[in-house]
Parts: structure tokens; C-alpha cells; sequence
């Protein structure tokens, strides 16, 4: 807005002045910008369209343009992405709202936090005045899974209609809402997918995700970071707008398989972590099953709420922690860009609905038949627009609530309540812990004996807490006794994966403080790897890629840990002339698999599936290079579900106790285990004897002869194991964990020259599970 060159601008106000003057009336007609462009005249086709996809150039020129055209639309730059794009947001509300953006800010900012409203009993009479002016601000996030495409092109078709429109709808949007529009929270998946689509439109590969990462370090992961903000686009995401902005409203536009339903919207399924304001609950159960019904009405079909998805993990909701609903949705998806025909008796059932049968959560049913981009793109918009309705609607309530939200969490702790928590900073990767807080708007003081006090009656009290305790995750099963699946991982206690102690305190608390408050934790970060690197590690990459290979690249840049990438097809060929890095020629060194399937690694893609230099994995040709590798004093590391992989092809003298027991009898699906370690040992040196493990789908392992190898069991060193006389259980869930008391997680195992060493659990998790890097830094960087 406002920064078009001066012929432009007259152009523009030339062809639009009558319907400046006439928006608000029944002019509809004339009351089109004609400078307005459509998406078509920006990207050459109707978002939508059949096999055709937008660079992030094009979308980014899009808004521009939108911006240049319209007085609803301001449009700016946030900042980088990490492959070095704009990250940007569209600003959409109506031309008075948007000339007093920095009071909407203000409102929001009280409303928020009633402490700044003064006094107790003045506080519901100023924020009645400030609910009467406020706006709902909308903020709606595209693309974060960059090969959900329907999501970023919808982005400009929804920004076109409010833009461009004048009806009554759109007018009450404008004038009740201020929306917060994120293109794309991917923008570099944007252009990696698009690239693979095109260069294998018309060929049998059509349709396929890309053989990398969409985004660069985190893959689909990127939407696991709502809390350990690790990665630049979710801290210019919650620096640059949620902290700003406090959205009463998010609505995340996703993509789920092609086999099920056809939409999903909140409710969410159980269970909701239990520190999700009621507010919220009620919040997104009224909005969600609101438009589910409207949508039903208007005649969509196959659409599902309170089922699938679950909102236990703050990891993929920042805003249900700082006042705001998330609205997730999640529409069926095709081949990318390209159509797919689904049969009715293809379609599959998911946690908590069958989409061949209409159900109190499910219907109607939708009979199968043709599934293109263009019914993504609608079902995405009309959502969004309903959403939008909704919004201006109810704007009261929503402030309200809003409000509400705020008032609860302020209120004093009374006698016997949880009044806070003590930090005791310790901990050498404290500086992480403090950041998240400062970051999340968690405010802390240090006391006078140098812990440090975190009290409930703030803002955001219910996000330290959430973060701070360990999670009971609830044993869910279905009506066959069967174990319900979490949508994602269940526990996220920070102090055990970061290694900080943390005590509750309860009400009443008193204790002199220090009056300035802790501004910046900086100076007590020691969290890193070792400053000298004797070797330097090669880093394995399956063709078919892995999220935790990504994790692990961003862990080494970020900690300055020198590494090199070492491919399917260079270990295939043979690795003994292998150099490590310019400066650094040897013959023998370290490599590292991260954790994925063990049949990602062996078999990678099958052949058909991909263009033919992808596909084989790395076969026994690759195998049989791995152990002449060993053999000769090489070592390698295996992390997780790899370790599977070493066990079988390396045919080690081990066994994985756990391995094909049905969930009724294990399961460990992203929990926070209690892990023993044997501190003799150079991998565990410098660690305290008792740590945690991070297990997900994890082996655990017995040493047993292996009569098809010829390894001995002598050969195996115990690292660590799960204690024998304790619950191994430290937070989230886990069942059957009396099987794995006592049994090995972490071995070391001698072959030939060389050595393997098995992790049962991951070591790095999301850059999280700061408390044992020590343990792979160590493994990376110890010779035999
Ligand atoms: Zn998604």
C-alpha cells in the first residue's frame, strides 16, 4: 500500500475512484476495482486449475500487486526463510481498520494481559469499552507441508475475494476482522515442490513428493516446532505476529491422505492437553462444528470432526497456549497438482470415523469418484469464508472470550493452588530453556539465592506449565482393547529433555525478589558440542529422505560441528578412498544414520515408484560396503529405528526384544524414558549416570548370539540400559514397560578393526532432547 510509482497510483484511481465513492451502496457491479488483479493475471492460470502449480515468486508478485491495487491490503516482508526467500504476510481489513492498526495492536495487547487495564475492579468496565472497538484478528496460515498444495494457491483466491468484493459478507468482514494472511509459512517448499512436480509432469513419476526435504532441515516436521522455536520460520512467525498480533483465531490449512475424509475441522479428538484453556475448547468445538454444519447445508460431503487429530502436543499449537483457537483443517488430498479417481471401497477408515459409513461425527458420505486441485481449493475456501463469517459475526464473543482467557490466567493463586515454579539454573544448556520462555512471553525473576521464579498469575503462566510438567498421557483404547494412536508424539516435558531442574511451588509463596528482571539468559549458554573435533563425521542420506537426517544437519550448522553428507550412491560404490573434507584425508572415520525405517535404508524406493537413479536403497552391494568399512576400523552409528537396520544387514549379536509385539503389548509412540548409563564408558563420559531417552517406535536390544553372524555376544558393550528396579516411564506413554526393565538401549559393538553403535532411542529428537547430544557427540567423536 502506498509505495506504487505515482502513473500507477493515477491509473488506479482513475479506474477506481466511482467505486471508492460507492463501495458501501448497492453498486455492486461498478464497485470492482478494475485494477484489481485476479490471480489468473498474475499466474497465468485459475489457482486450481489442473497440474499447474505457482512459483513463490509469482505468489509473492501477486500480493504485491494486490497491494499496489487495493486500500484493504497492506503486504510486507517479515524477514528470511532458511533458504534465504521473503517470508511474508498480508494484512486485510477495511481502509479505516487498516489506517489504525497500531490501536487494534494496543487493544489486543490489554485484552490479553488485563494486568495492564490497572486495577482489579476497574478491569472488566475498561476492557467492556476496549471489546466495543476491538476487531477479531484472524490470522490464516498456509503451506507449512509444502506438498499439501491447495492451501497457498487458496491463499490468493481468498485474498482476491476480500480485496475485490462488496457484498454484504465481505463487508462485515473488512470492518469486524483485521486477517493476518501467511502465503505460505514454507515458502522454500514452495519452489522445491513445484521444481519435482514439473520437471516430472508427464512422466509415470507425476504426482510423487520430491526426493528431499521440504523444508530444508525439518521435512514435514516444521509443524512440530511450536515451542522449541528452533527453526527461523516459526520465530518470525511468533516474533512477528503471534507476539504482536495475539490472534483470537488461527486457522492452519492443511492436507490429509487421499483415503479418507474429505475435510476435517475441530472439535479435536481426546485427549486435549489438560493446560488448554476450557475457553479454547469451547472456542474451537462451536466454530469448527459451526461451519461443518454450514458446509453440510451448502452440500459438501465427507466431512469429519472430532476424530484423527488431537490437541495434546503444544508443539503444533503455539496459540492454545496465548489465547487464540486453532483451527485446523485438513481436505483429502490428489497427486500434488494432478487428479486422482478414488473408488468408494478404496476409502479407509481413521481414528474415530469410517468415511463408507455416515456417523455422529461423519458425513454425509461421499460416494468416491473424480478428486482434483480444484475441489481442495474450494473446500478451502469455503471454510476460510465461513470462518471469516463467524468471526465478524461474533466478534464480541470472540473478544470476549479472548479476554476471558487473559482474566483467568492473571487471577491470584489462592492458598494451595500451584503458585509457580522454581528454576534452578544448573543445567549446561539452560540458555535454550530461558530463550523458549522468553520467546513464548513467559516472564521469570531471578531470587536472591539465584534460582529462579516462574508464577502462575501471568499471561502465559499455562504455557510454562504445560512445558514444565511431565505428561500423563491417557491409556486411550478403542472398543477392541486395541491402543488409540496419538496424532503425534506425548510428551514435551522441557526440564527432562534440556536437563533443567525445575521444582513446583505452591500458593501462598513468598520470597523476596530482585527487582530488574532477568533480561537475557545468553551468558549461561555452554550448551554445544566439544570445541576440538578430532573427526569429522560423514552424515548418511537415503535417497528416500528422512526428517531425523534433516534434524541432525541443522544441530551440526547450528553448533558450528563440521560434517559431511555421504549418499546412497557414493556408499554403494564404496567408501575407502573417501575424503572426509578438503583438510582432512583419512582412511577410516565415522558415519552416522539417522533414524528411519530400516526398509527406507535397504530398499529405498521401489523400483517403478521413482525415477530409476533413486530407486534400490542401498541393497547388499551398500551393505556389503558398510561392513568391509567396519571391518576395516571404521565406525558407524546407528540412531533408532536404523539400529533395526545394522541389526539385520550387519547380522549383530543382538535382538530386538520389542520388535514385531503388537501394541497391546508395547508401545512407546514419542515418550521420555529413564535411561541408565555406564559412565566408564567413553560415549556416556560427562554424563550423570541416570539421563532420559527419547524412545518413538524405538528397538530395545538383548545381546544373543546371532547364528547367522559371526560377531560374537562378547563383542557387545553395554552403554545404557532401562533401569531394572524402576518404572522406566518419565513422561507421555508407555505400555508394557515392565518388558524393557533392565534391557539395553545404547551398545557398542566391536567388528573386525571397527565398531557399531546402536542407539534404541534418539539422541537428538527435533533438536530437543538437548540433555543427551553429549551422548552423540561422544559416539561421533571417540575412536575404538
Ligand atoms: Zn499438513
Amino acid at each position: 500500500m502506498r509505495r506504487t510509482i505515482a502513473s500507477v497510483f493515477l491509473f488506479v484511481l482513475l479506474l477506481s475512484s466511482v467505486s471508492l465513492r460507492t463501495s458501501q451502496g448497492t453498486s455492486s457491479r461498478l464497485a470492482v476495482w478494475a485494477a484489481i488483479p485476479t490471480p489468473e493475471e498474475v499466474l497465468g492460470f485459475v489457482p486450481g486449475d489442473d497440474r499447474k502449480l505457482a512459483s513463490w515468486n509469482q505468489i509473492v508478485e501477486y500480493f504485491e500487486r494486490l497491494d499496489q491495487s487495493s486500500d484493504r491490503v497492506k503486504f510486507e516482508t517479515l524477514g528470511q526463510t532458511s533458504m534465504n526467500k521473503p517470508f511474508v504476510m498480508a494484512t486485510i481489513s477495511s481502509p479505516a481498520n487498516l489506517a489504525n492498526l497500531e490501536e487494534y495492536k494496543q487493544i489486543q495487547s490489554q485484552l490479553a494481559d488485563p494486568r495492564k487495564l490497572g486495577a482489579p475492579g476497574v478491569r472488566d468496565r475498561k476492557a467492556a469499552e476496549l471489546i466495543k472497538r476491538g476487531k477479531t484478528i484472524v490470522l490464516i496460515t498456509c503451506g507449512i507441508h509444502s506438498t499439501e498444495v491447495g492451501s497457498y494457491l487458496s491463499s490468493t483466491l481468498i485474498a482476491h475475494r476480500l480485496a475485490s468484493a462488496n457484498d454484504p459478507e465481505i463487508q462485515s468482514i473488512l470492518d469486524n476482522t483485521i486477517v493476518l494472511l501467511v502465503p505460505s509459512l514454507n515458502p522454500d517448499g514452495v519452489d522445491i515442490v513445484k521444481n519435482w512436480y514439473d520437471k516430472t509432469l508427464g512422466t509415470p513419476y507425476e504426482g510423487t513428493d520430491p526426493p528431499e526435504l521440504y523444508h530444508k532441515y525439518t521435512g514435514h516436521d516444521n509443524n512440530r516446532d511450536w515451542y522449541a522455536f528452533t527453526q527461523v520460520e516459526t520465530q518470525l512467525t511468533v516474533d512477528k505476529i503471534h507476539n504482536v498480533w495475539h490472534p483470537q483465531i488461527v486457522h492452519d490449512i492443511h492436507q490429509q491422505g487421499a483415503f479418507g475424509s474429505r475435510l476435517f475441522l475441530p472439535p479435536y479428538m481426546a485427549p486435549v492437553e489438560p493446560n488448554v484453556p476450557r475457553q479454547i475448547v469451547e472456542g474451537y468445538t462451536q466454530l469448527g462444528e459451526w461451519m461443518s454444519g454450514e458446509l453440510r447445508a451448502k452440500g459438501f460431503e465427507g466431512i469429519t470432526t472430532n476424530s484423527t487429530y488431537d490437541a495434546w502436543t503444544p508443539a503444533r499449537a503455539y496459540s492454545h497456549y496465548h489465547g487464540g483457537v486453532r483451527i485446523l483443517s485438513e481436505t483429502a488430498s490428489a497427486k500434488i497438482a494432478s487428479p486422482i479417481t478414488l473408488k468408494f471401497e478404496e476409502l479407509r477408515s481413521r481414528e474415530g470415523y469410517d468415511p463408507q459409513k455416515e456417523g455422529p461425527n461423519f458425513g454425509p458420505v461421499w460416494r468416491g469418484g473424480e478428486w482434483k486441485l480444484r475441489d481442495i481449493t474450494k473446500y478451502m475456501t469455503s471454510v476460510a469464508f465461513l470462518l471469516l463469517k463467524h468471526s465478524a459475526e461474533y466478534r464480541v464473543q470472540w473478544l470476549r472470550r479472548f479476554y476471558g482467557i487473559g482474566k483467568d490466567a492473571v487471577r491470584p493463586r489462592r492458598a494451595g493452588e500451584l503458585y509457580g515454579f522454581l528454576i534452578k539454573p544448573s543445567g549446561a544448556c539452560d540458555a535454550m530453556f530461558f530463550k523458549i520462555l522468553q520467546r513464548g512471553g513467559v516472564e521469570y525473576s531471578p531470587l536472591p539465592d539465584a534460582t529462579i521464579l516462574v508464577r502462575m498469575d501471568q499471561p502465559y503462566g499455562g504455557f510454562a506449565k504445560a512445558l514444565f510438567e511431565t505428561q500423563q498421557y491417557p491409556n486411550l483404547r478403542d472398543e477392541t482393547g486395541h491402543p488409540i494412536q496419538p496424532y503425534d508424539v506425548t510428551a514435551h516435558t522441557l526440564p527432562l529433555l534440556i536437563g533443567t531442574r525445575v521444582e513446583p511451588v505452591k500458593a501462598p509463596y513468598r520470597q523476596r525478589l530482585d527487582k530488574e528482571t532477568l533480561k537475557t539468559a545468553a551468558s549461561l549458554n555452554n550448551c554445544r558440542p566439544p570445541a576440538s573435533q578430532p573427526i569429522v563425521p560423514a552424515l548418511y542420506r537415503a535417497a528416500m529422505p528422512a526428517y531425523d537426517e534433516g534434524w541432525t544437519r541443522w544441530l551440526f550448522e547450528q553448533s558450528s560441528y563440521a560434517y559431511r553428507t555421504l549418499t546412497e550412491t557414493e556408499l554403494r560404490k564404496g567408501i575407502t578412498t573417501f575424503q572426509v573434507a578438503p583438510s582432512l584425508t583419512t582412511k577410516f572415520y565415522v558415519i552416522l544414520f539417522p533414524d528411519q525405517p530400516p526398509r527406507n535404508i535397504f530398499e529405498g524406493y521401489r523400483a517403478g515408484t521413482m525415477p530409476p537413479e533413486l530407486t534400490g536403497g542401498l541393497g547388499e552391494d551398500g551393505v556389503k560396503q558398510l561392513r568391509a568399512f567396519i571391518v576395516q576400523g571404521g565406525t558407524v552409528v546407528f540412531l533408532n529405528r536404523a539400529s533395526e537396520f545394522a541389526i539385520d544387514q550387519l547380522k549383530l549379536p543382538l535382538r530386538n526384544v520389542v520388535g514385531g509385539l503388537p501394541r497391546t503389548e508395547f508401545y512407546v509412540p514419542g515418550t521420555i524414558l529413564r535411561l541408565q548409563l555406564d559412565t566408564t564408558h567413553p560415549i556416556a563420559k560427562d554424563m550423570p549416570q541416570e539421563t532420559v531417552a527419547w524412545a518413538e517406535n524405538s528397538p530395545v536390544f538383548e545381546v544373543a548370539e546371532n547364528p547367522k553372524g559371526d560377531v560374537p555376544a562378547a563383542n557387545v558393550r553395554i552403554v545404557g540400559r532401562y533401569p531394572e528396579d524402576k518404572d522406566p516411564l518419565l513422561s507421555g506413554w508407555l505400555l508394557g514397560g515392565d518388558r524393557i526393565k533392565g534391557k539395553a538401549a545404547l551398545v557398542e559393538v566391536a567388528m573386525g578393526k571397527g565398531r557399531v553403535i546402536l542407539f534404541g532411542f534418539r539422541p537428538q529428537y527435533r533438536a530437543q532432547s538437548v540433555a543427551t547430544y553429549p551422548l552423540l557427540f561422544n559416539s561421533l567423536a571417540t575412536n575404538p
